[in-house]
C-alpha cells in the first residue's frame, strides 16, 4: 500500500513519530493509501525550513516566482488526468467532474496569482511638504489549511497567493482527501520550486493542524473549512494578533420567481443542489419557489432528479458520487431522519444506496428532496452538505428575504428572476457575500469570495488575497 508523505524541506519524508493514518476510498470503503501522521515535531521543522527560504523567495521578486509558479501550472496541466483520478479516487466525486472542474481550476488558481501578482502596486499620497508611499511586504510564513470537498481547488486557491506574494507556506490538507496535495508536492519539485518554499504537512487537524496555527511565528492563517473549526482557529489566533481569513459553512438559499427562465432555473436549481454530492459550500439547499410555478416546478424538479445517476466515479454517466467518508455518510443520513421528525415529507430519496460490485460497500446516499418544512426547523437552518435539498413555496418577496436571511450562514444566494429592479433589489437585501443572478457558480477569479456571519471573516479572490497576504507600510518624507 502506497503511502503519501510530508512535503517538507524541499523532499517527500514520514512523519517524525513514523506513525500513518488509514486513507479510505469512498466508492469502496476500502483503505488504499497510508496518511503520514505529523505533529507538533514536524511543525517545527517545517517551521525551520520555511523560514531558512524566506529571505530568497522574497528577494526572488516577482517575476521569478511567476516563473516557477507558471511552470508548476504547467505539469498540473501535463499531469491532470492522474491528478483527476486521484482526486476522485480519494474524495468519491466522479472523475468527469474532477477533470472538468477541479484539476483545470487547480492550473488556473496558480496561473491567476503568478500573474496577478505582477499587477499589483502600492499606493502614493502627496502634500505640500511630504510624500508618503506604502510597501507591500510579504508577512513571512503563513498556515493555509484547507478542506475535503474540492481538495487541490482550495488548497491551491489558498497557496496560490500566499506563495506569489512572497511568502513561505505551511500547508495542510484535509486528512480525509491529502491525495493531490501529495501528487502537487512531486510537481513542485519537478518545478524547481526552492526547499523550504511550501511544505505539506499531513494528518489530522486537532493534532498538526492545531500545532500549525499555535507556532507563534506563523503570522497569518488562511482557513476554509467548517464553522465550528473556524471559530477555534480564531480563538487561538486572537491572542496572538495573527492575520486570520475564515471561509465556513453556508446554507444558501436558490429563489425562484415565476418570472425567470424556467428551463434554465430548473436546469441550475438541480446542478447547485446536488453537484459534487452537494459537497459544495455554495450549494443551493434550501430550494424557495414563488407560489404561482410551485407544483409544476417542483415535479419537474423532482424528476430530473430521479434521473441522476448515483454510482462508481469512474462511469462517465454518474452524476451523484460518494460521501466523502464514513462518518459524512452518516451524518447526511441523521439529517435525513431529522427532517422526517420535523415533518418533512421525502419526496424522493431520502436512503442509503447500495451498489453492485466494486462499489458494494461505497458511501453512496440517494439525492433527497424534502418538502413541507418550517423554514426555521433544524434541517432548514443547519448545514448538511450532502446531496439533500428542500423546496419551500412563498408568495411575496419579502416572505422569500425573511426565509433566506434566517439562518446563521451568508455565504452565497442564487437569484432567479427577470424583473430587473426585483434582481436588483434582492440583491441588496439579502445577507451573503455572493449573489448570483440567473446564474450559480459562475466564477471570475478577480471578485470578492467570502461569506458574512458565520460564513466567514474576509474575502478571498482577485487582490484581496494579495493583500492579506502581504502587510501595507507606510513610509512619510518630510520634502
Ligand atoms: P473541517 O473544519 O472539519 O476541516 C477543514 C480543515 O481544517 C481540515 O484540513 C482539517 O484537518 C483542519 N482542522 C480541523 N480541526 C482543526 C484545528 N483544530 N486546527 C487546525 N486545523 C484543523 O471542515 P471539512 O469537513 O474538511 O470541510 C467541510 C466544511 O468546509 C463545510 O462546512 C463547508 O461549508 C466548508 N467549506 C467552506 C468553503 C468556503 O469557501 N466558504 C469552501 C469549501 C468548504
Amino acid at each position: 500500500m502506497f503511502q503519501i508523505q510530508n512535503y517538507l524541506a524541499g523532499k517527500l519524508c514520514p512523519a517524525i513519530s513514523g506513525k500513518y493514518i488509514d486513507n479510505y476510498e469512498p466508492a469502496t470503503g476500502q483503505v488504499f493509501a497510508q496518511i503520514a501522521r505529523s505533529d507538533a515535531q514536524d511543525v517545527a521543522l517545517a517551521y525551520k525550513a520555511a523560514s531558512e527560504a524566506h529571505e530568497n523567495w522574497k528577494n526572488l521578486g516577482t517575476e521569478g516566482r511567476a516563473k516557477i509558479l507558471l511552470k508548476i501550472a504547467d505539469l498540473i496541466d501535463q499531469n491532470a488526468e492522474a491528478l483527476a483520478q486521484a482526486e476522485s479516487q480519494d474524495n468519491g466525486k466522479p472523475v468527469w467532474l474532477a477533470r472538468q472542474m477541479d484539476i483545470p481550476r487547480a492550473s488556473q488558481n496558480i496561473r491567476f496569482y503568478a500573474t496577478a501578482a505582477l499587477h499589483n502596486f502600492s499606493h502614493t499620497y502627496q502634500q505640500v511638504g511630504s510624500l508618503n508611499y506604502t510597501l507591500r511586504q510579504p508577512l513571512g510564513v503563513v498556515a493555509c489549511i484547507s478542506p475535503w470537498n474540492l481538495p487541490l481547488y482550495l488548497f491551491t486557491w489558498k497557496i496560490a497567493p500566499a506563495l506569489a506574494s512572497g511568502n513561505c507556506v505551511l500547508a495542510k490538507p484535509s486528512e480525509l482527501t491529502p491525495y493531490t496535495a501529495f501528487l502537487f508536492a512531486q510537481l513542485c519539485i519537478e518545478a524547481g520550486l526552492p526547499a523550504g518554499v511550501l511544505n505539506i504537512l499531513n494528518g489530522y487537524g486537532n493534532e498538526v493542524g492545531e500545532a500549525i496555527i499555535s507556532h507563534p511565528h506563523i503570522k497569518a492563517i488562511s482557513f476554509t473549512g467548517g464553522t465550528a473549526t473556524g471559530a477555534r482557529i480564531a480563538q487561538i489566533a486572537a491572542p496572538k494578533f495573527k492575520k486570520l481569513s475564515l471561509e465556513l459553512g453556508g446554507k444558501n438559499p436558490t429563489i425562484v420567481f415565476a418570472s425567470a427562465d424556467y428551463h434554465k432555473a430548473l436546469e441550475t436549481t438541480l446542478k447547485a443542489a446536488f453537484l459534487n454530492q452537494g459537497e459544495i459550500c455554495l450549494c443551493g439547499s434550501r430550494i424557495f419557489v414563488e407560489e404561482k410555478i410551485y407544483e409544476q416546478f417542483k415535479n419537474d424538479l423532482l424528476s430530473k432528479i430521479q434521473n441522476l445517476s448515483v454510482g462508481d466515479p469512474q462511469e462517465p454517466n454518474t452524476f451523484v458520487g460518494a460521501l466523502v467518508s464514513e462518518n459524512h455518510l452518516n451524518k447526511v443520513l441523521t439529517y435525513i431522519e431529522l427532517a422526517k421528525q420535523e415533518r418533512g415529507k421525502i419526496l424522493t430519496g431520502g436512503e442509503r444506496i447500495k451498489l453492485q460490485g466494486r462499489c458494494e460497500n461505497g458511501y453512496f446516499v440517494a439525492p433527497t428532496l424534502i418538502e413541507g418544512l418550517a423554514f426555521d426547523c433544524r434541517t432548514n437552518q443547519e448545514e448538511i452538505f450532502g446531496p439533500v435539498a428542500t423546496i419551500t413555496p412563498f408568495r411575496t418577496e419579502e416572505e422569500v428575504l425573511q426565509y433566506a436571511n434566517s439562518v446563521e450562514y451568508g455565504l452565497a444566494c442564487s437569484l432567479w428572476t427577470n424583473d430587473l429592479s426585483q434582481a436588483h433589489r434582492l440583491a441588496e437585501k439579502v445577507e451573503s457575500g455572493i449573489v448570483w443572478i440567473n446564474c450559480w457558480l459562475l466564477r471570475d477569479l478577480r471578485t470578492p469570495f467570502g461569506g458574512v456571519k458565520n460564513s466567514g471573516l474576509g474575502r478571498e479572490g482577485g487582490f484581496e488575497a494579495l493583500h492579506f497576504f502581504t502587510e501595507e507600510k507606510n513610509v512619510c518624507i518630510k520634502l
